[in-house]
């Protein structure tokens, strides 16, 4: 299937294609810029380029790969595809969840992963400069050996990259405390789609001078501009945090005491909760000893001087909202081992049925409650698996639907539920997408979200930077 539709500034409605570049001269001309090895032409090599993580988003052939390590590189590919209106999908380690950076036919895939240099990490001025293919998990190291800290930790960070993180306006564990990746970019250096350079922000604590153009490019999915070099704050490096896990006998109660938590004026530096479906599939996937028979399970943890006591009067909380077990890591290996658990859960629900539609909403932490009874019964409504993992601290939903791809009945009502479960977000005042992004997965939703105004804003925003719309066509709108 195909997403490969993009649009002239003829055609604002975007789903009218130009005229596709001759292939060869579109490979010859990449060439005389870049060197042989970072042009990939092998169709079975670059159909491997052709999605993301997201199931059953349409993708489609790109016409050539281009892996540049310099930003004269990049602003060389730019202006070769503006040349040849040929569209262009800007990726990192494509582990996307909402086919943000699905190629569309005849594309260039610009992958930046070959761009993975850390220029500067600066303990005074606690900023580090990088290029956008660094692995997340990599920067977080490389900082923590100045004690210096990155915050923003999707549970991918082990593999996905700098530049997607911004490209997705990424969350993860700790951002219930710390902030998710906008809170983290200070400024940019950004190729447009011309080939001409922009930077934005700054590298100082404080500034104002001008739009934050900054913020506009966090989350913007690829759609304005390649992000070629990034300056991130950083904090420093916090204790080691402690975790505690209380189980329940229902989500309500789980629910009931995020609340109780988070009006208690507690900042714990993770609040996260699995359900019953996705504790058993931790287990099943790596024989973590999770609490099979509890309904869910919530980690707490806290990163303060003193973890232990903070931990103590959450657990108390936990208790008054009908906690049936309550137990406190003894040490910080044991509290990586249930993190590490927490990480698996998307993975590990995947072994559900083969194949999972991951939804991403978030809600104010109030609803909830409301959320997760209202997922219960959409499940139940389509007679499908739905497990929930959650960002509880931040009201951030993922409702994992399961299901088996081969089905067709099964893979419609999967589909079905993954859309009612984004209606109940919104009818709760919540979002369609807290952390994955719209991509292709939520193009529908996002102008449900906006409105028709909204929308139209928006689109006069991509055509200011993209006038011939060749940037990751087929995305957001
Ligand atoms: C097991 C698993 C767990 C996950 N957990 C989390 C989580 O906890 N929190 C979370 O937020 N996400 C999570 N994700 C989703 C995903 O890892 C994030 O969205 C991540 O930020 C994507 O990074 P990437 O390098 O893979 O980017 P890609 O998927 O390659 O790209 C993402 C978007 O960024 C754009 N892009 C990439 N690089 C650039 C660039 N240099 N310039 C301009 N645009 C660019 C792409 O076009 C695309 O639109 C998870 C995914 C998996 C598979």
């Amino acid at each position: 299937m195909s997403s490969g539709t993009h649009s002239t500034p003829d055609t604002p409605a975007g789903n009218v294609a130009a005229d596709p570049a001759d292939p060869a001269t579109l490979v010859d001309r990449l060439r005389a810029g870049l060197p042989a090895e970072a042009v990939l032409t092998d169709p079975d090599i670059t159909a491997s380029y052709a999605n993301d993580m997201a199931s059953f988003c349409e993708a489609g052939t790109p016409a050539v790969v281009v892996l540049p390590r310099t930003v004269e590189q990049v602003q060389h590919v730019m202006r070769t595809a503006t040349e040849l209106r040929v569209p262009v999908v800007p990726q990192g380690a494509r582990t996307g969840l909402s086919g943000a950076a699905n190629a569309s036919d005849g594309c260039v895939v610009l992958s930046l992963v070959k761009m993975d240099r850390i220029i500067e990490i600066s303990p005074v001025d606690r900023i580090a400069v990088v290029e956008p293919g660094v692995v997340n998990a990599t920067l977080s190291r490389a900082v923590g050996e100045h004690g210096l800290y990155y915050p923003p930790d999707p549970s991918s960070w082990e593999t996905c990259t700098i530049g997607g993180n911004i490209g997705t306006a990424s969350g993860g564990l700790c951002c219930v405390k710390y902030g998710v990746t906008a809170e983290y970019v200070l400024g940019l250096d950004v190729v447009l789609a011309d080939g001409r350079l922009m930077s934005t922000g700054r590298r100082t604590a404080k500034g104002v001078a001008g739009y934050d153009l900054t913020r506009l490019f966090v989350g913007s999915e690829g759609s304005l501009g390649i992000v070629v070099r990034a300056i991130l704050a950083l904090k420093p490096q916090p204790p080691q945090q402690l975790v505690l896990a209380a189980e329940f006998g229902s989500a309500a109660e789980a629910c009931d005491a995020v609340c109780r938590i988070m009006e208690g004026g507690h900042v714990p530096s993770l609040l996260e909760l699995m359900d019953r479906t996705t504790i058993r599939a931790v287990n099943a996937l790596a024989q973590m000893g999770l609490p099979e028979t509890t309904e869910a399970l919530l980690l707490a943890a806290f990163d303060t001087p003193d973890p232990a006591a903070d931990l103590a009067a959450v657990g108390a909380l936990c208790e008054a909202a009908g906690a049936t077990q309550v137990v406190p890591a003894e040490d910080a290996a044991e509290s990586e081992l249930l993190l590490q658990a927490r990480r698996l859960s998307l993975t590990a629900l995947e072994g559900v049925k083969g194949t999972t539609m991951i939804d991403d909403v978030c809600v104010p932490r109030s609803r909830l409650g409301d959320m997760l009874e209202g997922v219960e019964r959409i499940a139940e409504k389509y007679s499908l698996t739905i497990g929930v993992c959650a960002h509880a601290g931040d009201g951030n939903t993922h409702p994992t639907v399961c299901f088996d791809a081969a089905d067709p009945d099964e893979s419609r009502r999967a589909r079905e539920s993954f859309d009612e479960i984004m209606a109940l977000g919104l009818e709760l005042g919540g979002t369609i997408t807290g952390e994955h992004g719209v991509g292709v997965l939520k193009k529908e939703w996002l102008a449900r979200e906006l409105g028709p105004v909204g929308v139209e804003m928006q689109r006069a925003v991509k055509a200011a930077f993209d006038p011939h719309h060749l940037l990751n066509p087929g995305k957001l709108f």
